[in-house]
């Protein structure tokens, strides 16, 4: 292994139409032409790193189908090592996204082969050359908690993107160099950000939307504001923009406030345009 990030996380096809309204139980509505967009937070996150110039490895699973190749090769046009994506023998994980004309998403999440991303395959993982490992949600938790604790003692830092909270064994907390939360999630975890220390983590990033991110430390908290920029155009995955930025300048050697500016940048550029691994900025881009 030559990467010095890994990703371990999901890999969707998020299938996307638009509606004029919602069907109730037992109706049929007309959508518009679907479109097939990569997707899965840990693609999303991998990519995002990708792009900024990480030598990144998602670490996940796809089924042998149609999806499945599209995902692979979405992932390897961005830069993604996916010599760690398995073919399970389960369906590539669906996202089937209907969007409404007021642009309010309802979505069906089918796990598919995220959800045989196992032990064994965290076994199989060399952490020799990698500095840090980045996890999130969409696959099972024994899966994260494992790969949590054996990067921790190969002494690699870890990084959790918490979405959504999940109860996380006590020590798994302990073992996370750096806990990500929305502010929603942090409300859920902890009275106030400081507290989310007292947790385990050795650090934690609340997001905050347009209002930026703060950085917890021991130290204290530092306030990073977002970006401005003229036009939103689609939120969708900024949050993935952000861990996977983040985690290719910790990987690179910056210290926490100076890759939370960076990924800051990044995840304000991704707004800017639609969907979630197309809207990424290469590292040209973010200047
Ligand atoms: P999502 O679930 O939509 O991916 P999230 O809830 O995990 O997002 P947010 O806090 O909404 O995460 O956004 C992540 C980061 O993206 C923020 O910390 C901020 O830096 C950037 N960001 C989000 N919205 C905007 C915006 N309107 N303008 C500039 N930057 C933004």
């Amino acid at each position: 292994m030559t990467q010095t990030l890994l990703v371990l996380g999901s890999a969707n096809a998020d299938l996307v139409v638009e509606v004029g309204r919602r069907p109730a139980g037992g109706e049929t509505v007309l959508g518009g032409d679907t479109v097939v967009l990569p997707g899965g937070k840990g693609a999303n996150t991998a990519v995002a790193a990708a792009r900024v110039g990480a030598s990144v490895a998602l670490v996940g699973a796809v089924g042998g189908d149609g999806y499945g190749s599209l995902l692979r090769e979405s992932l390897e046009s961005s830069g993604v090592d996916t010599a760690l994506v398995k073919t399970s023998s389960r369906p590539t994980g669906i996202a089937y996204i209907t969007v409404t004309p007021d642009g309010e998403n309802s979505i069906v999440v089918s796990p598919g082969a995220n959800a045989d991303v196992s032990l064994s395959d965290v076994d199989a993982l060399s952490f020799d050359g990698a500095a840090v490992l980045t996890c999130s949600l969409e696959v099972p938790l024994e899966t994260v908690v494992h790969a949590i604790g054996a990067a921790s003692r190969a002494g690699v830092r870890t990084v959790l993107n918490l979405s959504p909270v999940a109860e996380l064994p006590a020590e798994t907390l302990r073992q996370l160099t750096v806990l990500i939360v929305n502010e929603h999630e942090a409300a859920q975890l902890a009275s106030d950000w400081r507290s989310l220390l007292e947790l385990g983590p050795s650090s934690a990033i609340v997001t905050l939307g347009s209002r930026g991110a703060a950085v917890v430390q021991e130290s204290g908290i530092v306030e990073v504001p977002a970006i401005e920029v003229d036009e939103v155009v689609d939120t969708t995955g900024a949050g993935d923009a952000f861990a996977g930025a983040l985690s290719a300048r910790l990987a690179e050697g910056d210290d926490l406030v100076q890759a939370a500016r960076y990924a800051a940048k990044v995840a304000a550029l991704s707004v800017t345009k639609v969907g979630a691994q197309p809207s990424y900025p290469t590292a040209a881009e973010v200047g």
